[in-house]
Formats: C-alpha cells, structure tokens, sequence
C-alpha cells in the first residue's frame, strides 16, 4: 500500500526517486508526487501514475539537489485530487512531508492549528502532521528539525511513516515509524529510505529496519537513530534478502502471470530442508523452540485477512484434520475489536504475505497482550509480524509482486500444512501415516507444473464466459476456501462479481441468483464429499447454470454432468487446495487480461494493506 521513497547522497535525488516509485508502482495507488531540496524546495504532484509525475517533472525546472522525498499515495483522507497529493507542506518554515497511515486525531489537530493562525491546503490528514512539525520547529530554541519532528509525533494516534526534509536543514533528512513500514538503506556515501525493500534494492542491500517509534536523523555522514524521547538508539545494519531479478518482470507479460508459473519452483523453497521423508517429521528451525508449548495447546487461531485468511481457513481444517487440535479462522480485523478470549494453552498465528498486514498485526499484538502464545506466516523477512510474534515460519516464496497474490497463498498453504505435520507427528499421527502425507506434499511442485501446461485450455474455457458479470464458486472441506479464494482473484482483478461459498450453503439462499448459463466453478475433486458435491453439480444444472468443475485426472464421471472441466492430479485430500486453486488462479488472470484490464496494478488495491 503507498510507497515512500527518499534520497540523500552526493548525485541527483530526483532519478533515484523516480526510479524508486516505479519499483513500488506494484503496490497499488492513485497519485504521486516528488521534493526536492536544493536550496529551496522544489514540489511536484500528480494524480495517476508515476509516468504523469514524470512528464510534469520533464518540463518543470529545478529538482536539481541530491536530498528529496517522494510518494505514491493511497487515498484514506481526502479525494483523490493533486492537493491532497503528497508531498504536503507547512505554511511557515519550509517543511515537505510524505506519509503512509492514517492519523486517527487529525481533526481535534487541524482545528488546534487552524486557531493557531494555519491555513490549510487538502483534506488529508497528512498535512496537519507538516504543520504540527513546522509550528514547533524552533531552530533558535534548540528545536531543529529531528527534535520537531519527535516532538510531533507524541501528539499523534494512528500509524506512521515518514519522511521530512526542511529548507532551513539542507543536509538532513528525518525519517520514522509506527505500524508502517519504513527501512533505511545504507550506501556509500548516499542513503536511500523505501517503504518496501524493492525500492532501495538496485542502490543497496544494507539495511536499517525501523522499530515502532523509531526516529532516524539521515545526514550525508551519518545517521542517528533515537527514540521519541530523543534518547540514542543503537541500530543494527542487515541485509536484505531479496535481489534485483527476483523483482523484474522477465518475459512474463505480467507480475501475476510471473508468479503463477513460479509456484512449482517457490514451493520447493518452502519446503527445501523441512521434510524428513525417513522419520516422518517436519522440521521447522523457526517454532522448534516452542515445540512443547505447542504440542500441548488447545486450541489454535489463525487471524488473517483476504487471502492469507482464505490460506488460514484450510489451516484450520489442517490443523484438526491431522493434529487434532481445535483450530479456528477468523478476520484479524474482528478479532481484535471483539475482546477475544485467550485462555492458557491458546495459540495464535498471524497469517501475512508482507507481514506488515495492519489489522493482522494488530490482532497479534491483542494476543500477545492476552498472554496467547504468537507464530507467524509471513513471506518477507524482517518484517514488523516476524519480528513481533514469538516465533514463526518464513513462506520462503520470494518478492510477491503482483497484487493478487498467488504464489504467497500456495506458501501460506504449504507451511501450514507442515505446521500441522509437525503437531501431528508429535502427537498422534504414526510415523508411516506421516511420511505418507510428506511424500505426498514433496510431490506437489511436480503436480503443479502439469496443471500449466494446460494454460490454453483453461484461458479458452475462460474466454466462453467472458461476458458473464456473476460467477459463484463451490466447494466443500478443505476446498470450500479454496472456493473462496478462487472467488476473491476473479473479483480483485477482472472486477466481475463473484461469490465463493461452501456447496451445501448454495440451496439456503444463493441458489435464487442461478440464471440460465451462470458460470458455476465446482471443485470436484475426489475426496470424502464427492458425491456430495456431484449432487450439488446437479442442482446447479437443473437450475441452467453451467458448471466448470475441477476434476482429478481419471474421473470419467464428470465430463457427463459438467459443461467443463479442468483436471487436477490427485493427491491426500488436505494438501488439495495446493493443487485446486491453481486452474482458479489461471482463470482469473485470463479473465481480467481478455476484459482489458492491467492486472497488476487493479483498480482500487493496494498490495501490503497497512491502514486499519
Ligand atoms: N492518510 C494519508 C492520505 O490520505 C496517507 C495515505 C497513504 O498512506 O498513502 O493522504
């Protein structure tokens, strides 16, 4: 979601801004805009994409210095308009300010400063911010820019990050954080701030992570980090862990495409190093710590949102399924607000691609509160819910780029299934049962590649129903989110409605929108409930829709009651979902690039989602 990038060195800044948006382009927003210090500031905004900023900045003079700020912004405040674009500025003391969050206290502030004689130009809630920061900045007195800008933030509620720069300061930048992410690159001679390593990764792979109220002073010879007391922090450079190809798009037409043709590769990656085929065991380095601890919960909760939470909700017929310990899904979001009971013995793990999710982070932190044991699933390494959970597992997955995310959901499925091998193992599951189920997961990087090779296939079943404006998704057990989830990628990027729901739940009310030739997917695997599910085929044929199911290779039976159909190999029904969702996947990216519309960066959504 909205990006920061910020620059200060010995060349250029506006290049290496410029530079710097695009790589975040992927996250999704809806304007952006640039300042830089040379002297006085220079300030330029747009609404659309960084190409429209980069035009405007092609025939505007100045830009000339080597410290500035930029932004891509995701509108929570104010229209989508070039006033509320950011960099937003302070009436009096030469002050520019991006910010990603929210500031939940801006109207009691604006109205605070607005008797204080400031005239405001937007409705965010970002400019009340550079105007606090510049009403107490007080050079004379000692307050420079850093000392202003910790003083500032202790007047704020909300999430934050931020980077300021001041006329009156033409070698410092100030950069810091809550809840949102915001990491510092150390170059030579030169530093680079991004919201998200893609931005800084072509300059640097060193790293300064910021902590939640962390405030990073960034002169051309250094930095101090300190704390909003102003007392000295020590900050520990690392390195990145991603490289620049990971992040290019290659020959694939589109990021989304990219990474779901990258799933056999970045599923091996998760699972390289973890399965012991010979003993039947998982081995997690990341929880193995807490193994006691966790053998012996009752109960597990995984809080997540969009489609980490679809990833949770096959966790929880996993974890039950095989470790037979009630386990429970549910959105973060209401998790958080509806005094959730922890009891001892309660466990909960926070499911996030970017690990920056906010609701999910700030159910952990409920959690953690609580007194609740915390794991985390989370892809990106070093990020704010890997670092705040007890322990965790890394997806391994690489940088998920596109904003539907795809190859993130297979990881999350992936871990968790282990995750539940290594409870099982531990506590009923015998070892030949177990080393079954582990063969069976090893094998499904294989089973994916051969579901791709039918690409045209399903793009050719997709394009039958391209103009169809309502799809339903059914499935049940297992792939019953899995149903879910093939619902929320059709909707996210093709913008056709969808509803993904259990097959049973259709005759209690959904079944009333079935027209003559609705698209109906079905998975219609072999497993527990098929014939089950082939019942629920017939209702929906009986009623004129036309259903695509999801097949195992070698089911004859299917072809006769389904318009379509599109085979999976088989494999141990709770590893299915692995395998299912990925002709799900395909149809949607068909579906959106036969509409028209640009796949990676969707209408209206931003990838890492870190306002509430
Ligand atoms: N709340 C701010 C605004 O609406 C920042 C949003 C963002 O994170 O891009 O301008």
């Amino acid at each position: 979601m909205c990006g920061i990038v910020a620059y200060i060195g010995t060349k250029p800044a506006k290049p290496i801004l410029l530079e710097g948006l695009k790589r975040l382009e992927y996250r999704g927003y809806d304007s952006a805009g640039v300042a830089v210090l040379d002297g006085d500031l220079s300030v330029a905004r747009a609404v659309g994409r960084v190409s429209v900023l980069e035009d405007k900045l092609q025939q505007a003079g100045g830009f000339g210095g080597t410290l500035g700020i930029a932004h891509t912004r995701w509108a929570t405040h104010g229209s989508v308009t070039e006033q509320n674009a950011h960099p937003h500025r302070d009436d009096r003391s030469g002050i520019a300010l991006v910010h990603n969050g929210t500031i939940e206290n801006y109207a009691s502030l604006r109205k605070y400063l607005e008797g204080k004689g400031h005239t405001f130009h937007s409705e965010t809630d970002t400019e009340v911010l550079a105007m606090l920061i510049g009403e107490l900045f007080d050079p004379e007195r000692g307050i420079d820019l850093e000392k202003a800008v910790q003083a500032a933030l202790k007047e704020i509620s909300g999430a934050y990050a931020i980077a300021v720069i001041c006329e009156q300061e033409p070698d410092t930048l100030v950069v810091a954080r809550k809840g949102s992410p915001l990491i510092v690159g150390v170059g030579n001679g030169e530093y680079i701030v991004g919201s998200d390593a893609a931005a800084i990764i072509a300059h640097t792979a060193q790293a300064i992570t910021l902590d939640d109220y962390n405030v990073v002073k960034v002169t051309r010879d250094g930095f101090r980090t300190s704390n909003l007391d102003n007392v000295s922090l020590d900050a520990k450079i690392q390195q990145l862990e991603i490289d620049l190809e990971e992040i290019e798009l290659g020959t694939y037409s589109h990021y989304m495409q990219k990474e779901i043709f990258e799933q056999p590769a970045s599923i091996r990656n998760t699972l390289r190093g973890r399965l012991d085929l010979s003993e039947g065991r998982v081995v997690l380095g990341g929880v193995s710590n807490f193994a006691k601890e966790l053998i012996k919960s009752r109960r597990i909760i995984l809080a997540a949102q969009g489609t980490a939470l679809h990833a949770g909700m096959i966790g929880e017929y996993m974890i039950e399924e095989l470790a037979k310990i009630p386990a429970e899904c549910e959105f973060a979001s209401e998790f958080r607000y509806r005094n959730p009971i922890i009891e001892e013995g309660t466990v909960v793990v926070a499911v996030s691609q970017s690990g920056e999710t906010i609701d999910t982070l700030y159910a952990l932190q409920e959690a953690k509160d609580r007194g609740a044991l915390t794991l985390g699933v989370v892809n990106v390494v070093g990020s704010t819910i890997a670092r705040e959970t007890d322990a965790g597992v890394y997806l391994r997955v690489g940088p998920e780029i596109g904003v539907a995310s795809t190859k993130a959901f297979t990881g999350q499925v992936a871990v968790l299934a282990m995750l539940s091998l290594f409870l099982a193992r531990r506590r009923f599951m015998s070892p030949d049962a177990s080393t079954r189920l582990l063969k069976e997961l090893n094998l499904i990087p294989e089973k994916i590649e051969q579901i791709l090779t039918q690409d045209a296939t399903i793009k050719a079943i997709t394009q039958k129903y391209i103009n169809r404006e309502n799809w339903l998704f059914l499935g049940r057990g297992v792939n019953y989110p899995t149903a879910m989830e093939g619902a929320l990628k059709l909707k996210e990027i093709s913008y056709i409605h969808a509803e993904g729901m259990p097959a049973a739940e259709m005759k209690h009310g959904p079944i009333a929108l079935i027209t003559d030739g609705m698209p109906v997917v079905v998975i219609a695997n072999r497993g527990a409930q098929y014939e089950k599910v082939l019942s629920n085929i017939e209702e929906v044929r009986s009623r004129g829709g036309h259903v695509i199911a999801i097949a195992n290779e070698g089911d004859d039976r299917i072809g006769s009651i389904a318009e379509d159909v599109i085979y999976v190999p088989e494999t141990a029904e709770p590893l299915s979902p692995m395998l299912t969702v990925i002709p799900l996947q395909m149809m949607a990216y068909h579906a959106a690039v036969l509409r028209g519309h640009d796949v990676d960066k969707p209408r209206n959504l931003a990838k890492s989602v870190t306002v509430e």
